[in-house]
């Protein structure tokens, strides 16, 4: 089974190739040998990561075709530009912040909090303006984030789904990831398999294991791009890891992003020259007092410096922040989606907090459905062209109609987690994360069905 649609390269000019899907153009850097016009590649987050036989592709493509043109007209329909009338709720009405209150001991909302939603806000104008290609100011982006009148929300959604349409066409991204270590050496406040707990059971795949793993779910399942995650495991050491990497390459076409936190910009430099292609590390927020009270063991410049580092590394970034944090305001959300987008983030991967109960923040609020769609939405209208994740823990709050609303409302990117069953569950970075774990060709044809349900092809140019 194939998760991506081969590209015809159409022409190269210095690194980049034009590839020609059923004549959807998309460009990708060159990053196999011996590429040249007429040959038929898989990409990956923009990067090309396989050449193929023309038959093989021939072969493929003709089982895509018609399914193909079906799911683009579907998506089409779903998409439609045409906003509707706005007929706002009378005033009052389902006005009530979506953010959970700060953590103030007996849990009650402050003052700013309870304000939140006044003031009628009329979207529209707003939209309108993005539509037209001019840039929101913080205020009105900010209104975008505080509005929770129901009308105007579908109105925003909407929008963000038709910008995605525009740049990506039906085009999303389906990536495996593998979560081969659960020890970490940090604390972080929201993150069930932090240092502190001694609750669960710690786990560590062999670098055999972990290589296998991969290779057999690319082989066998036919993923093309593939997350390799872990706590700050030092026992991975560079060594270790270049090992992994560069059998995984060596072995099938992927591309291969890297999860395992904070490591030095050398070791990162190694990784990839081994192979490595992207790293998928979250700032977690923007803002440095709230980055500080719920760490004690990272630093936030050091992580905005990484950041960086690995994205002049040549990396493509995925990043984000969590949504939900104790204290957190709208206004803090705005700065996270602003400073991902100044970072040139590849794919933008924002997450609802999950309390969890064996860690510091476990008394706290879970956000809403409507919190998590503003954040994709609005990001989407900011960002324009780039991938955003709707991520697992979306689907855990809020189940399969949770991740359809955010595929809806901006998302086009997804993730299928391949770790072995008896790991999955031991990998409870929130509760509950591995539950169902083992049954892949479920998962696999459940996320199928829901992306063709919406017209979307997994064509995977693009992370
Ligand atoms: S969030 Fe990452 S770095 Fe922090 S404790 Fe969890 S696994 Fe470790």
């Amino acid at each position: 089974m194939c998760y991506s649609i081969p590209g015809k390269v159409i022409s190269i000019n210095d690194n980049a190739a034009l590839l020609d899907y059923f004549g959807e153009k998309k460009e990708a850097l060159v990053d196999v040998e011996d590429i040249k016009s007429g040959d038929y590649v898989f990409a990956q987050g923009g990067v090309i990561v396989q050449k193929l036989g023309e038959d093989e592709a021939q072969s493929i493509l003709a089982g895509w075709e018609e399914l193909f043109f079906k799911l683009q007209e579907k998506d089409r329909i779903l998409s439609e530009e045409n906003p509707p009338p706005l007929n706002p709720l009378p005033p009052g009405e389902g006005k009530q912040s979506a953010f959970p209150p700060p953590l103030t001991g007996g849990g009650e909302a402050c003052p700013e909090h309870s304000r939140r939603g006044e003031g009628g806000l009329d979207i529209l104008p707003i939209l309108q303006k993005n539509r037209a290609g001019e840039t929101l100011t913080k205020d009105e982006l900010l209104s975008l984030l505080k509005c929770d009148n129901k009308e105007e929300l579908a109105l925003l959604y909407k929008t963000a789904n038709s910008i995605r349409h525009k740049i990506h066409k039906n085009a999303s991204c389906v990536h495996g990831i593998i979560e081969f270590s659960n020890y970490c050496k940090n604390d972080c406040a929201y993150c069930g398999i932090r240092s502190e707990n001694r609750n669960i059971e710690r786990y560590r795949m062999g670098v055999d294991e972990i290589v296998n793993e991969v290779v057999s779910a690319v082989n066998n399942y036919g993923f093309k791009a593939f997350v390799l995650q872990s706590g700050e495991d030092s026992y991975f050491t560079t060594e270790r890891l270049v090992e992994i990497i560069s059998r995984i390459r060596k072995s099938v076409g992927v591309l291969l992003i890297l999860s395992i936190g904070e490591r030095d910009l050398e070791c990162y430099r190694e990784l990839y020259d081994a192979g490595a292609r992207g790293v998928l590390i979250r700032f977690e927020t923007a803002s440095p007092s709230l980055y500080s009270s719920i760490h004690t063991t990272l630093q936030y410049e050091n992580r905005l410096t990484l950041l960086k580092g690995v994205k002049d590394i040549g990396y493509l970034i995925a990043t984000g922040s969590l949504i939900g944090l104790p204290g957190q305001s709208e206004e803090d959300i705005l700065n996270d989606i602003l400073f991902a987008h100044s970072l040139n983030t590849e794919m933008y991967s924002f997450g609802p907090l999950i309390p969890h109960p064996d860690t510091p923040l476990a008394g706290s609020h879970a956000v809403s459905l409507d919190a998590m769609l503003k954040m994709i939405a609005v990001t989407r209208l900011i960002t324009q062209d780039g991938n955003i994740l709707v991520t697992s823990a979306v689907e855990k709050l809020f189940g399969k109609e949770g991740v359809r609303q955010a595929l809806m409302a901006g998302g086009n990117s997804m993730m299928i987690n391949l770790t072995p069953e008896k790991y999955g569950r031991l990998y409870s970075i929130y509760p509950g994360k591995g539950d169902g774990s083992g049954n892949i060709r479920g998962k696999i044809t459940e996320t199928l069905s829901l992306l063709h349900s919406l017209g979307r092809a997994p064509m995977d140019v693009g992370m």
